[in-house]
């Protein structure tokens, strides 16, 4: 393409979109836009959902992190809810996307409100050493918890996709790593990577995908995590394990999937986060991004169910399928 000078801009990376912003870039990745959205919103109107459980039948449990930090050799994976997560890794503390107030909007009187308890409470956290995010969704870039990480932990690294950058100084973060697709840093001997996501970004009806969205890699001397982010099914993930992997660990999203039609570009349903952990080598699968916020139209519990029946159909040995209850700790 042309800059505004003429000056011809060569090898631009098939996720920036030469108009700017960014883009999936294979087939399949097309999000729907504002008129099937609509469409979707009146269907629902018209029909009756099926019914949710009881949130109370939905099963937490008391963490157990080690206090203050974990062993350089240990991993413990703690599910705070939805895609927040409190890692040990590499002798360092992590948050991915980390959301613990009670709506996920830009509001705090209206938007999709909080279904289960954070099953880490706030104050309970142990110092944290990194950030990473994956997107700036309101389900996973919440300014309020922004602010406060920021004030009770100011020395925290922010690992973040490029575009979120400014967001973050806005408040007054400044600790920022930014990252495209394959970039990679270090913190202390802990090597995170950036890599290829499906979806799409924007906190407005307007702008749309200016900034770009992302999955993590984590590997320390004795393991490597992924965490898939928000996305659809897309064809990159055996070559992430190629690049990033083999991992012992994949934290991947299989919620807010109905209706297919409308949803399949931006959120895989359980099947497909099966397939892609498939894809991935088949590491331990760790379902997220269920159970704590209601967008979609499937029954709140109903994700866990399918995955574990696509796992155990792909023929997955059923111990490594490793659904954690809200505030359960994992380790590996
Ligand atoms: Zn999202
Ligand atoms: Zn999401």
């Amino acid at each position: 393409m042309l800059e505004g000078g003429g000056r011809a801009v060569t090898n631009l990376p098939a996720h920036h979109n030469p108009r700017g912003g960014f883009r999936n870039p294979w087939t399949g990745g097309a999000q729907q836009g504002f008129r099937a959205f609509l469409k979707w919103r009146l269907e629902r109107m018209r029909t009756a959902l099926p019914s949710d459980p009881d949130p109370a039948e939905l099963p937490s449990t008391a963490p157990a992190f080690d206090r203050p930090r974990a062993a350089h050799t240990r991993l413990t994976i703690t599910w705070v809810g939805h895609s927040t997560f409190l890692l040990q890794i590499g002798g360092l503390n992590l948050l991915t996307d980390p959301v613990w107030s009670e709506r996920a909007s830009p509001v705090p009187w209206a938007g999709p409100k909080r279904w289960m308890a954070p099953g880490i409470s706030f104050n309970q956290l142990p110092a944290i050493d990194a950030v990473v995010l994956s997107h700036d969704h309101y389900d996973h870039l919440d300014d309020a918890t922004v602010c406060r990480l920021e004030a009770r932990d100011p020395g925290a690294r922010w690992f973040v996709p490029i575009g979120l950058g400014n967001w973050l100084r806005a408040r007054g973060i400044h600790e920022i790593t930014e990252l495209d697709w394959w970039g990679e840093a270090a913190l202390d001997s802990l090597m995170i990577r950036c890599a290829p996501a499906q979806h799409f970004s924007g906190r407005w009806p307007w702008g749309r995908d200016r900034t770009l969205w992302c999955s993590w890699s984590m590997s320390s001397a004795s393991h490597r995590l992924y965490f898939g982010g928000d996305s659809g099914y897309h064809p990159e993930f055996a070559r992430i394990a190629e690049r990033c992997g083999p991992f012992d660990v994949a934290l991947m999203p299989i919620g807010a999937y109905e209706p297919r039609w409308f949803m399949r570009p931006v959120h895989m349903a359980p099947e497909e986060a099966v397939r892609a952990a498939v894809d991935l080598g088949g590491p331990r699968l760790v379902p997220m991004h269920w159970g704590t916020f209601k967008f979609t139209d499937e029954p709140m519990d109903e994700p866990p169910q399918r995955a574990r029946a696509a796992w155990l159909a792909a023929g997955q040995p059923e111990e490594r399928f490793c659904q954690l209850r809200f505030g359960e700790t994992l380790v590996i």
